[in-house]
């Protein structure tokens, strides 16, 4: 799966394609301890440019949990079909 993921180049401009104005963010990085953040959020692809890869917006991006930078998985936000989880989460502590 994360291979397969590693070989497509999924852009802002697909996730725009797929007719999806957010994306879904998934911390990678670890607590003290060694614990796994897995701290997950919302950002909108208001203001980013088509060609854009999404690993580039997660390189840029650091995580308020952890402290963590540039080590958020992005993907496009498949919730926002209709019929899925229609679950929610905050991205105020997420930075640019
Ligand atoms: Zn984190």
């Amino acid at each position: 799966m994360r291979e397969h993921m590693a070989r497509f180049t999924a852009t802002v401009g697909y996730v725009r394609q797929l007719e999806m104005r957010s994306l879904c963010l998934w911390c990678e990085g670890k607590l003290d301890g060694g614990w796994s953040c897995n701290h997950g959020g919302q950002l909108s692809v208001d203001g980013f440019p088509d060609d854009l890869p999404l690993a580039e917006i997660g390189k840029r991006l650091r995580c308020q949990r952890s402290g963590t930078k540039g080590r958020v998985d992005v993907r496009p936000d498949w919730r926002e079909i209709p019929g899925s989880n229609p679950l929610r989460q905050p991205t105020a502590d997420w930075q640019r």
